[in-house]
C-alpha cells in the first residue's frame, strides 16, 4: 500500500478497514478517531498536531514513558542476532532464560519459575491450565472451580473474559461454567453506612460463603487484581486482603494475583501483592514488563504449584508459538535493567506519588467529586451529582464521558470507567508534570460541573 498522502486519507482508510478493540464499531466507522503518530517521555502526538500528556501510561503499560532507548536498542540487537525461535521441543533461547532468572529475582521469594505468554489474557488462561493440572497431579481432579470478582478485568479471550466480571463482556459471550463471581470491595459504591474496615471484612467473607456454597473439595482457586484497575481503580479497605488471605490459607484455595496493572511499581512497590501483604501462589504479569514496547506476559508459578508440576510426569499440554519470544524477552530484560538502575520505583513512590495523591485530594471539595482514591501512581476520581446521597452524576455515565472527552480535548489522556475518571501516569513523571495533569483535570471537572 502507498503511504496515504495526508491525515484525512489515513483516517478514511482507518474507518474503512480497521476494526478497533472495545469500540462502538458502527460509530467509529462513521466518525473515526485520533491517529497517534509520535511519542516522547510522557507525551503523545497525533496527526492533527495535538500534543497530550499521557495520564494512562498508554494502557497502563508504558510506566517508564516513551523515550527508553535502552529497550529499543536491546530489541533491535536481538532481532539481528536471533529474531525468533520457539521454546518447544527441548529448545530454549538466551533472552528467555535471562528474563526468567531476573523475574525470579524481583518477585517475592516463593516464585522461581515463569511460564511466558504474549499477553495478560493468555497468562490468565494459562493460570486456569496450571491450576487444573496441579490438582489433577495431586489426584484431586474434582477441584476445578475458580472464584473471581464482579467488575474484575482479567483479559479478553473466552477464558480470561469469563474470569473477568464485567457485565457488558458477559452479555456478548457465554462464560465458562466453572467460574463463579463474588462482589468487589467497592466501599464507596456498596459500603453504605459501614466503616471501610467493617465493609472490607464483610465483602471478603463472601469468598468463604461462596466456597461453602460450591464445596471446598471443588473450589480450586481465587483470582483477583490487588487493586481492580479497569473496573475503576477500586482500592480495597485495609482489612480486605488479610481476611481473603486467611480464608485461602484455611480452606486450601490457591490465590492468584493478577498483577498485570499493579506490577512493576504501579502501587509504590514492585508488586501490588507486596503493597497489600498478599501471598499469592500464582502471579500474572504483562504490560509494563516490556514497558509496553513489545507484547509479553506470563505467570509466575510459586513453589507450592511448581513443585507438583515438576514432580509429576507427562506433558503439560499448553503453549504458544511466541512463548518466550527472544525479542520480547530482550525488551523485558532491558526494562528490568532500567527499573533497577534508575531506582525509579522507589523514587516515584517516595517523591512523586505522594505529591500526585495529595494534589488529587484537592478535588474532594469540587462540586462533582464524590471520592478521590488512589495508591502510588494509580488513582480514580469518582463523579457524583450529590455528595451526600452519592447519586450518580448522569445516567449511563454521560457526565464522566463528557469529563473524559473534555480532558482529552485539553491535552490530557485519562480514561473513564462508569462514573470514575481513572489515571495511571508514568512513574517517570516529575512533580511539575503532575501539576500540569492536575491543572488539566481541574479544567475538565469545572467544564463538567
Ligand atoms: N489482567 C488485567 C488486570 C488487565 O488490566 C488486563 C488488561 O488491561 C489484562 C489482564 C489483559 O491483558 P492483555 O490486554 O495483555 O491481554
Amino acid at each position: 500500500m502507498n503511504k496515504p498522502a495526508d491525515t484525512a486519507a489515513l483516517k478514511q482508510l482507518d474507518r474503512a478497514h480497521h476494526l478497533h478493540p472495545f469500540t462502538d464499531l458502527h460509530a467509529y466507522a462513521e466518525q473515526g478517531g485520533r491517529i497517534v503518530n509520535r511519542a516522547e517521555h510522557i507525551y503523545i502526538h497525533d496527526t492533527d498536531g495535538n500534543t497530550m500528556l499521557d495520564g494512562m501510561s498508554g494502557l497502563w503499560c508504558c510506566n517508564l514513558g516513551y523515550s527508553q532507548k535502552q529497550i529499543v536498542e536491546a530489541v533491535y540487537r536481538q532481532l539481528q542476532e536471533l529474531p525468533y525461535y520457539n521454546n518447544f521441543f527441548k529448545c530454549s533461547n538466551q533472552p528467555a532464560v535471562e528474563l526468567a532468572t531476573m523475574l525470579s529475582e524481583v518477585t517475592p521469594g516463593q516464585f522461581k519459575h515463569v511460564f511466558f505468554t504474549n499477553s495478560g489474557s493468555e497468562a490468565n488462561d494459562t493460570n486456569i491450565r496450571l491450576v487444573h493440572r496441579y490438582y489433577d497431579l495431586l489426584g484431586k481432579p474434582e477441584k476445578k472451580l475458580i472464584i473471581s470478582r464482579k467488575n474484575a478485568y482479567h483479559g479478553s479471550t473466552i477464558a480470561a473474559g469469563s474470569l473477568g466480571g464485567m457485565a457488558p463482556m458477559h452479555k456478548q459471550v457465554i462464560g465458562l461454567d466453572y467460574i463463579h463471581h463474588i462482589n468487589q470491595p467497592h466501599w464507596f459504591e456498596n459500603g453504605g453506612d459501614m466503616s471501610p474496615e467493617d465493609y472490607g471484612v464483610q465483602v471478603a467473607r463472601e469468598l468463604e460463603a461462596k466456597i461453602d456454597e460450591l464445596g471446598e473439595d471443588k473450589v480450586a482457586a481465587f483470582i483477583a487484581e490487588p487493586v481492580q484497575g479497569a473496573g475503576g481503580v477500586i482500592i480495597p479497605p485495609s482489612t480486605y486482603w488479610p481476611e481473603v488471605q486467611r480464608i485461602c490459607d484455611e480452606r486450601d484455595i490457591l490465590l492468584i494475583a493478577d498483577e498485570v496493572i499493579c506490577g512493576f511499581g504501579r502501587t509504590g512497590k514492585w508488586w501490588g501483592s507486596e503493597t497489600y501483604g498478599m501471598k499469592p501462589h500464582l502471579m500474572t504479569f504483562a504490560k509494563a514488563v516490556t514497558n509496553g514496547y513489545m507484547p509479553l506476559g506470563g505467570v509466575m508459578v510459586g513453589d507450592k504449584v511448581a513443585d507438583v508440576l515438576l514432580a509429576g510426569g507427562g506433558e503439560f499440554a499448553h503453549g504458544l508459538t511466541y512463548s518466550g519470544h527472544p525479542a520480547a524477552c530482550a525488551a523485558g530484560i532491558a526494562t528490568l535493567n532500567v527499573l533497577k538502575e534508575t531506582n525509579i520505583i522507589e523514587t516515584s513512590a517516595t517523591e512523586v506519588a505522594p505529591h500526585f495523591q495529595r494534589r488529587l485530594r484537592e478535588f474532594e471539595s469540587h462540586p462533582v467529586v464524590g471520592q478521590v482514591r488512589g495508591q502510588g501512581m494509580f488513582a480514580a476520581v469518582e463523579l457524583v451529582k450529590d455528595k451526600g446521597s452519592r447519586e450518580r452524576l448522569a445516567p449511563e455515565s454521560a457526565g464522566a464521558v463528557f469529563c473524559r472527552d473534555s480532558a482529552n480535548k485539553n491535552g490530557l489522556m485519562v480514561r473513564q470507567t462508569g462514573d470514575a475518571m481513572i489515571m495511571a501516569p508514568p512513574l517517570v513523571c516529575s512533580t511539575g508534570e503532575i501539576d500540569i495533569l492536575i491543572e488539566k483535570l481541574g479544567i475538565a471537572l469545572d467544564e463538567t460541573a
